[in-house]
């Protein structure tokens, strides 16, 4: 058995549209492809402005910039993230502030948000965990409240929602990652959603290389120039046409990532009440996109030995994050608000199962060396 963590699913239009974009002459950014990515994920998700970026990194280095932050301003996050969370900040010069997860979602815990407010606090990050949602009502009052700004890293979260609304466009920006190993794909891909219209203008600024190509193109300005900071984040269009055929097929790579996910989780049920394992928690108002399965097992060296075994029978299961708060340049630019003990404990427990499409026949299979990996 050979069983890869993640294999990317193609829908088999990818060559098609890559060619049609080709055919078309059209290769640099914003064309027609581009264009109709932008406007389903606005449809999709009611954004007022969706920007396709190089990548969800990309897309939350421009919410920095957007964010006007000032050296040694604080952004409230969880350290329990990938690195680009707190990167696209620290290059703007601001300090993350890390917070501890809930131990049900393992997202931020919005009830330790408040405390670790401080003068020179500016914005929160909340990170929407394997698709399913932070609690965006109490982080958005606790931000108006504030006078924070919320910038949802969405890159798991697409198609995902919290009380029936799409994530990513809850916050006044969100990003989304269409990278490979997430549920929509274009290799190496992301979204900016820019939720206040009063933003959008500066967004497609800051992605044209500061400069007001768009609205020159749109014939709003008579010359194009250099206006503002900004940077190449705009990708290419054979990028825009792949991720099309993707989009396409949005709703049955989630239905069918769900069967798969709905399979594990009855199947670990059992495990659970025996107290051998802890299974995933989707609150009741969430509705998630199967980004991802895992399990809580006892400890460290459970954990070790389980990933062992599997991989020695060709299973491959993968474990995440380092907690940011722990790694060298999480210590050197930002700081802890309080203990991270969910944060820790869950860090050394957490394992990845393979979850692609096509892996369907392979599950029963899996699923028995799991449970006799235990
Ligand atoms: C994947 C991921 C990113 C980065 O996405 P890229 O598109 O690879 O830049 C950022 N944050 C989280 C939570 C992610 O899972």
């Amino acid at each position: 058995m050979n069983i890869p963590f993640n294999k990317p699913h193609m829908t088999g239009k990818e060559l098609w549209y890559i060619a049609q974009a080709h055919a078309n002459g059209h290769l640099a950014g914003d064309g027609n492809f581009t264009r109709q990515c932008s406007r389903w994920l606005e449809a999709r998700t009611g954004a007022s402005k969706a920007l396709l970026t190089h990548s969800c990194t990309a897309a939350l280095e421009m919410a920095a910039i957007l964010a006007d932050l000032e050296p040694g301003d604080e952004v409230i996050m969880p350290a329990y993230t990938f690195v680009s969370t707190a990167n696209a900040f620290v290059l703007r010069g601001a300090v993350p502030v890390f917070v501890d997860v809930r131990p049900d979602t393992l997202n931020i815990d919005e009830r330790l948000i408040e405390a670790a407010i401080t003068a020179r606090t500016r914005a929160i990050v909340p990170v929407h965990y394997a698709g399913v949602a932070c609690e965006m009502d109490t982080i958005m009052d606790i931000a108006r409240r504030h006078d924070l700004l919320v910038v949802e890293d969405a890159a798991q979260a697409v198609m995902a929602s919290y009380k029936g609304r799409p994530l990513g466009a809850i916050g006044h920006m969100g990003a989304l990652s269409f990278h490979e190993t997430k549920n929509i794909i274009s290799g190496e891909g992301g979204a900016l959603l820019v939720n206040a219209p009063g933003r959008a203008e500066r967004a497609e600024i800051i992605r044209e290389k500061g400069t007001n190509r768009s609205q020159f193109f749109r014939g709003q300005v008579d010359k194009y120039t250099w206006v503002d900071i900004g940077s190449s984040y705009l990708p290419g269009e054979l990028i825009a046409a792949f991720l099309w055929a993707q989009m396409e097929e949005a709703d049955s790579i989630t239905r069918r990532r769900l069967g798969i996910w709905n399979t594990y989780h009855q199947w670990f049920a059992e495990a659970e009440r025996q107290g051998r394992l802890r299974r995933p928690v989707i609150p009741a108002h969430c509705g998630h996109n199967a980004h991802m399965y895992y399990l809580l097992l006892p400890g460290l060296e459970q954990r070790t030995a389980f990933i062992e075994r599997l991989r020695g029978l060709g299973i491959h299961c993968v474990f995440h994050y380092i907690p940011l708060h722990d790694a060298p340049a999480g210590r050197r630019f930002g700081r802890a608000h309080g203990e991270l003990s969910v944060t820790e404990n869950i860090a050394d427990r957490l394992v990845r199962l393979p979850l692609w499409l096509g892996m369907e026949d392979a599950q029963a299979e899996i699923i028995q060396q799991v449970l006799a990996a235990l």
